[in-house]
């Protein structure tokens, strides 16, 4: 956690605000319509799938498993030169979402498909810090 942080990062909207305050906590968040109890990621400003603007939150368990995964070795935006290899990931969570995030604190070749993973944050900066996945305990 620097000021010298020059990778990407997020932009918040009103409509994320909540899920950005609580990764600031160390808590991930999945949105819920209230109408059709659909669980919804990324946050949405509608629900996909009724057109609802009745919204909450719920905390997920951030436990998950792998759905699919790649190891970045080269040909990458010159800002993440320095994280080469990293692991690119698309993890399933428990509660039903698919998100696209990172496998770390492991070595890129121990990553499989379907290894259980837990969520983990990492500080970018004072405001702000994102959701990655470990090895689960
Ligand atoms: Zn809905």
């Amino acid at each position: 956690m620097t000021s010298e942080y020059i990778k990407p990062i997020p932009i918040i909207q009103t409509w994320t605000e909540q899920f950005w305050k609580a990764a600031k906590e160390h808590k991930l968040l999945i949105q819920v319509c209230e109408d059709c109890q659909t669980r919804i990621f990324y946050p949405k400003k509608v629900c996909p799938e009724c057109w609802s603007s009745n919204l909450t939150w719920e905390e997920a368990s951030g436990k998950g498993k792998v759905y699919s995964f790649s190891v970045m070795q080269d040909m990458v935006e010159p800002k993440f030169w320095a994280d080469i290899p990293y692991v690119l990931a698309m993890v399933d969570l428990e509660e039903g979402i698919r998100l696209m995030t990172r496998i770390v604190a492991c070595d890129p070749e121990a990553v499989e498909i379907d290894m259980e993973v837990e969520v983990v944050f990492e500080d970018i900066t004072k405001d702000c810090a994102l959701p990655f996945f470990k090895p689960a305990a």
